[in-house]
């Protein structure tokens, strides 16, 4: 018997050994059901880690079956491997990133169908005829299928079946995915589209490793140029991948690669049935499905035969997974496409800082659209400044907003405002004796959320009936909403504007992906006079008649102490903007602020994509914040907030002194109580090259964590709170 090496999908840090029957023959990537405990699992076959300590041979318990299936490539499983050494998580949780569909593993199961018996009918109705027909053909029919091309009830299949003129037969449980047609509907690129799209066509016929920066502002056609890269993969009889941050694009986007290739590509995300993921797990894994759009974590999925990535938005933060493995897909996307030596590409109008530094030295290929397409030109940009117009009270628009409205209502144009707040008011406050509601389990106020007429928190998601006594002070009909959210700005603009049609978009609307497919639509037809959105509307979408954008509150972002608030605020009011003005009629954003002359308004008015980088790298670099330095995060978390700081200060006594490493707290994290645990945050700060990772678990994380203790580490942090 031989030793092995099988890695369940289990909170388990390594593959457990088992011994292999002598019947049984495996390698590495397959798919095998062992014993664990008193039950049975599914785990794969793992390559044997050299550090790994192997436990007494004679003890080991024996693997039960293979699994007739295609196994993992060996590509994947060191792209496990490597994400979880990179984010010091546990291997098993890796492999939960791919085996997520648990009906996917093994043979797919057929369904009950009928097709054509052998038995001639003497007698037979027009009902009966019409079946036949159809049957004839051949093909296997589900019943009510046939039913329904038929025009005929069930009842008269089951007749047909009884006298063997139908006879049962089986089909595939699931609908094959049609091939994209390359030639569908061409796109005539534009001079710099079609040099872009050659360099990286190139790379995905040479099938080698290259990493392209597509940048270019909102509208310039980056789209077209990937799709172009796609038709050359889908040529190659390859697979390829487009990741993009939201669900709310990837229904925009289905139809629009529909227009250019005829067929809806494979659709990933958190939103899909059961059923669904199962049909594109398997199809991707068998290699039926060429092209998968998906969120982030669609970039796990086991596909056969991967030849490009594309990362849209690159510069999102919503690439970021915030819980278990906290693994950064646009980071991934480049080790995944080394590892099995493919082309990626980066899109964005705005970059991060780290793949606009990578493209500047040469280290990705910087492929750049200066234009819009079509000639639309870039809109133009003021702010207004909210201290010398203030709004009415308790009012958040100010004068030459709501001016800008009114003309472009009477002109039969579109206005969109931006808020990144979902809700009616961020807060509540009792006037009678200044009391605000916050959330029992967490340091966060409660949001009011005016729909449904309740209290909420943004953290925990508890929610509560609004009162109307302050249970502090118990005056009544004392509390009032402070601050707006999109609600509120909705009412305002009702009340402002009431012959217009107002459409709010906020994705705690609970809206299904065909109802807001519909109201998206709706939109780009012009149905409405006003948007009012969060960022799920702020990303992507085309909207023709679109010409002036409005930003509520353009400061909300930039007064927490993350490191990249500067840049997260100039790309999002900069993807925002992107929307005003993409045909025709120039576009007109207006930026409400408190403060015009901060670098971010700056570069905004100004346009001046270039300057902001440079200021930002500069400043960065004198930090020793990434990209020039490295980041990692610990957040200890206990019921007790002194066992957690007496925690979190053990583990800085246990870590390894080295020249350049810096570590600040233990702090009471920003957030330093949610869902009734104390968090307290420990960040280590290192030089570029430096290998936090054997660092850390050499050093703090050596020593493990008892009781309710809770030790979640993150390398890279984009969060923190
Ligand atoms: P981006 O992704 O850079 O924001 P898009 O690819 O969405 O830009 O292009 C903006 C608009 O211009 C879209 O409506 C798109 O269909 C159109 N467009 C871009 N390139 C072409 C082209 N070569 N021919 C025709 N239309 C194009
Ligand atoms: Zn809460």
């Amino acid at each position: 018997m031989t030793t092995i090496q099988v890695l369940l999908p289990l909170a388990i840090a390594d593959a457990y050994s088992y011994d292999l029957p002598t019947h049984l023959h495996v390698e590495v990537g397959d798919f095998v059901k062992v014993p664990l405990g008193k039950q049975t699992r599914i785990g794969v076959v793992w390559p044997q880690d050299k550090a790994q300590k192997l436990p007494d041979k004679t003890k080991l318990k024996q693997v039960i079956a293979k699994i007739d299936m295609r196994p993992l490539s060996k590509g994947l499983v060191k792209f496990i491997n490597w994400t979880c050494d990179y984010y010091i998580s546990p291997k098993g949780m890796g492999l939960r990133l791919v085996m997520n569909v648990p009906e996917a593993i093994g043979q797919v199961g057929q369904i009950a169908a009928v097709k054509i018996g052998n038995t001639k009918l003497e007698r037979s109705t027009k009902a009966r005829e019409n079946i036949l027909e159809i049957a004839r053909s051949g093909k296997a029919f589900r019943k009510s299928e046939l039913a329904k091309l038929a025009g005929v009830s069930l009842g008269v299949i089951d007749g047909l079946l009884k006298v063997g003129a139908l006879m049962p037969t089986s089909l595939p449980k699931f609908k094959a995915f049609i091939r994209p047609k390359v030639d569908h509907n061409l796109a005539d690129l534009a001079e710099d589209q079609s040099t872009s799209a050659q360099a990286i066509c190139q790379a995905v016929k040479a099938a080698k490793f290259d990493c392209f920066l597509l940048d270019g502002v909102t509208g310039s056609g980056k789209t077209e140029v990937y799709f172009a890269a796609i038709a050359a993969a889908i040529e190659q009889d390859k697979q390829a991948v487009i990741l993009l941050p939201e669900i709310a694009l990837t229904v925009d986007f289905l139809q629009r690669f529909k227009g250019r290739f005829g067929v809806e590509p494979a659709a990933w995300h958190s939103g899909l049935a059961k059923g669904a993921r199962e049909r594109v797990w398997r199809a991707v894994a068998s290699g039926d499905a060429k092209i998968v759009i998906g969120a982030r974590s669609a970039l796990y999925l086991p596909y056969e035969n991967l030849g490009l990535i594309v990362v849209d938005e690159e510069h999102d933060g919503a690439y970021k997974q915030d819980s278990g493995v906290m693994y950064h897909a646009r980071d991934m996307a480049v080790v995944r496409a080394n590892i099995d030596n493919l082309p990626l590409v980066l899109a964005s109008a705005t970059p991060s800082l780290e793949t606009y530094l990578n493209a500047q030295s040469g280290k990705y290929q910087h492929l750049v659209l200066k234009k819009r397409h079509g000639g639309a030109k870039m809109p133009q940009v003021r702010a207004i400044d909210m201290r010398a117009n203030p709004p009415e009270p308790q009012k958040f628009l100010s004068e030459p907003l709501i001016k800008a409205m009114k003309l472009k209502l009477a002109a039969g144009e579109q206005s969109l405002l931006f808020l990144n707040r979902r809700g009616y008011a961020p807060l509540t406050l009792c006037r009678a004796c200044g009391h605000r509601i916050a959330c029992p389990q967490c340091d966060a106020w409660l949001v009011e959320h005016r729909f449904n007429n309740r209290l909420m928190c943004h953290h925990c998601g508890i929610s509560i009936t609004k009162p109307n006594q302050c249970n502090e002070c118990e005056a009544e009909d004392k509390l009032v909403a402070c601050g707006p959210g999109v609600e509120r700005i909705f009412e305002e603009v009702s009340l402002l504007f009431p012959e217009a049609k107002i459409e709010l978009l906020s994705s705690d609307m609970h809206m299904n992906v065909d109802e807001l497919q519909n109201r998206l639509n709706g939109i780009a037809a012009g149905e409405c006079d006003i948007i009012i959105g969060t960022q799920m509307i702020a990303k992507g979408h085309h909207f023709p008649h679109l010409t002036l954008v409005g930003v509520v509150d353009a400061d909300l972002g930039l007064e927490n102490g993350d490191p990249r608030a500067g840049e997260r605020t100039y790309q999002l009011l900069n993807q925002v903007a992107g929307r005003a003005g993409r045909e025709q009629k120039q576009g007109q954003v207006l930026l409400q602020t408190y403060n015009p002359e901060s670098p971010v308004m700056r570069a905004m008015i100004a346009q001046d994509r270039e300057a902001f980088y440079k200021v930002e790298a500069h400043n960065r670099a004198l930090a020793n914040l990434p990209p020039f330095g490295r980041l990692a995060s610990l957040v200890v978390s206990s019921k007790e907030q002194k066992k957690a700081f007496d925690f979190a200060r053990e583990m800085i006594t246990a870590a390894i002194k080295v020249d350049g490493m810096v570590i600040l707290g233990p702090a009471p994290a920003p957030m330093g109580y949610v869902r009734g645990r104390h968090r307290v945050r420990i960040l280590a700060r290192g030089p570029k090259g430096f290998k936090m990772q054997d660092w850390l678990k050499t050093g703090m994380l050596s020593i493990n964590p008892t009781g309710d203790l809770k030790v979640q580490t993150d390398t890279d942090p984009y969060s923190f709170f």
